[in-house]
């Protein structure tokens, strides 16, 4: 299952990742959490698909490091690059419109792309009940909770395991938070 093209695609996630640490407390190398994602999508899911497997290890370089689709295209090629590119957050928007257009652009997506949005939520929202990141108000972690679902919730049918995945990670996040108030912030 692990091919040559994902291998070399984990390594230059690892790479252009190098510097870059998750927000939660214990401050991981952000490469274990595109990690998270292949491991959900081919273990848990057993998605053989490598297109997917490299776009989702892939899935954050254009958004959070120097990583241009070009650079991806050239290594990987146009399928690998487009499911990416459909992954990245038009980041010279604000955070609520990015908020936003994720939930408005989840029913659209290709097929690929909704399987790496799947893993990458399902990965979130297990980060959210067992190490939400480091001063983030109880209520912004509600709100974060309730505005993945919305993202997942419009992409139902995409996959049935990885939705089943998804509300059980759900369910264990919303439990952890408990009697929190949300704060609102998509209304
Ligand atoms: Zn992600």
């Amino acid at each position: 299952m692990m091919n040559e093209t994902l291998i070399r695609a984990t390594v230059f996630a690892a790479h252009k990742h190098r510097h870059q640490r998750r927000k939660m407390a214990d401050a991981i190398p952000y490469i274990n959490h595109p990690l998270d994602l292949i491991h959900i999508l081919a273990i848990e899911a057993k998605i053989a698909d490598i297109n997917v497997l490299c776009g989702a290890v892939l899935h954050d370089t254009i958004e959070d490091t120097d990583t241009e689709y070009d650079d991806i295209e050239k290594l990987f090629g146009p399928k690998i690059a487009d499911i990416v590119a459909e992954v990245t957050d038009d980041k010279t928007l604000p955070k609520a419109a990015r908020k936003q257009a994720q939930i408005e652009k989840a029913p659209h997506a290709s097929p690929e792309a909704k399987l790496v949005k799947l893993a990458d939520k399902i990965a979130n929202m297990r980060d959210m009940a067992a190490n939400p990141p480091s001063g983030w108000e109880i209520a912004r972690i509600i709100d974060y909770i309730a505005w993945s679902k919305e993202v997942v919730d419009r992409m139902r049918g995409a996959h049935e395991v990885l939705e089943k995945l998804f509300d059980a990670a759900y369910e264990t996040a919303r439990a952890a938070h408990q009697g929190a108030k949300p704060l609102g912030l998509l209304e």
